[in-house]
């Protein structure tokens, strides 16, 4: 049996299939999520992206399992830095921010603004804790990773496993003026 969703941003354009669960459902608290996520809030019609403790939620999928069903001529990249290893890719016709990439990651993670409210998956865990000023705001709802623990890498990896090692390659045609 299959299960999937589509996720849209909010002008609809962009449409993002995913099939199956998410490798996991996390809030990362690191500082470069918190920088970029309030340089994209500044966009014109952009959704909050950083939440009230500094949080920004991620759902992390299976690049094999991510299908850019429509609007991929809309996706604008930005980095932190021209030489930045991470981009995030938003929706340019709305500001909808889209999605993180690790060059190279066989991985997607989500941002969480295309999800209807109420179908977002729960948060398991929140990761990079130790970049924030005082940790200790955070509820103790769900594990506090300081960075990016054992457990998150073997949720990672074992995913990684299934793909057979594959990475495939998101074709992201603008990069974002801000
Ligand atoms: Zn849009
Ligand atoms: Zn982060």
């Amino acid at each position: 049996m299959t299960h999937h969703r589509t996720v849209a941003c909010a002008c609809g354009q962009v449409q993002l299939r995913l099939e199956g669960p998410p490798i996991a459902s996390v809030e990362c608290l690191c500082s470069s999520c918190r920088t970029a996520g309030q340089v994209l809030e500044t966009l014109p019609g952009s959704p909050q992206i950083v939440d009230d403790k500094g949080a920004t939620a991620f759902v992390m999928q299976r690049k094999d399992r991510i299908e850019n069903v429509s609007g991929a001529q809309n996706l604008r990249e930005f980095r932190l830095s021209p030489e930045a290893a991470t981009r995030r890719v938003v929706a340019g016709c709305c500001n909808t921010p889209m999605f993180l990439e690790f060059s190279g990651g066989h991985w997607l993670s989500l941002y969480t603004a295309p999800w209807p409210e109420g179908a977002r998956p729960p948060i398991e865990m929140r990761t990079m804790t130790g970049d924030l000023e005082d940790p200790s705001v955070l509820p103790d709802d769900v594990p506090n990773l300081k960075q990016h623990s054992l457990r998150f890498y073997a949720l990672l990896l074992g995913a990684w496993i299934k793909m057979r090692f594959r990475s495939p390659k998101f074709e992201i045609k603008g990069e974002l003026n801000v």
